[in-house]
C-alpha cells in the first residue's frame, strides 16, 4: 500500500503529523537514544541509553510505526517516535530487569 492509498482508505488520518529523518535523529540525539532497527516495513525500533527506560512506556525500547498493524510509512513513523521520545528517559529501577 502506498501513501495515497493509505490516506484514501483512512488508514492514516489526513491530519496525522509527519516528520523528517533529520527531526527524528535530532530527537534521538537529545535523549541519547539510538536506532536499533529500521525494519523494511518502516517500523522503527529505538533503544534508550544503557540503564535508562523511555518515559513513554517504561521500557528499554520503543517500537514506532505510522499505524497499529505495523504497515508503516516513514514520515509518520518519525512523527510518532518524536512524540513518544518527548517524554524523555528515566533510570531503570527494575531490580529484575533482563536488559540491564
Ligand atoms: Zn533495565
Amino acid at each position: 500500500m502506498n501513501l495515497q492509498d493509505a490516506l484514501a482508505s483512512g488508514r492514516i488520518a489526513k491530519d496525522a503529523k509527519r516528520a523528517t529523518k533529520k527531526q527524528f535523529e535530532a530527537a534521538m540525539a537529545k535523549i541519547g537514544a539510538t536506532l536499533d532497527e529500521d525494519c523494511s516495513l518502516g517500523a522503527l525500533v529505538i533503544d534508550a541509553p544503557a540503564g535508562f527506560v523511555f518515559g513513554a512506556n517504561g521500557c528499554h525500547a520503543l517500537v514506532c510505526t505510522s499505524e497499529e498493524d505495523g504497515m508503516s510509512i516513514k514520515p509518520y513513523a518519525y512523527a510518532d517516535a518524536i512524540e513518544r521520545m518527548a517524554y524523555g528517559v528515566r533510570l531503570c529501577t527494575d531490580t529484575d530487569c533482563e536488559v540491564c
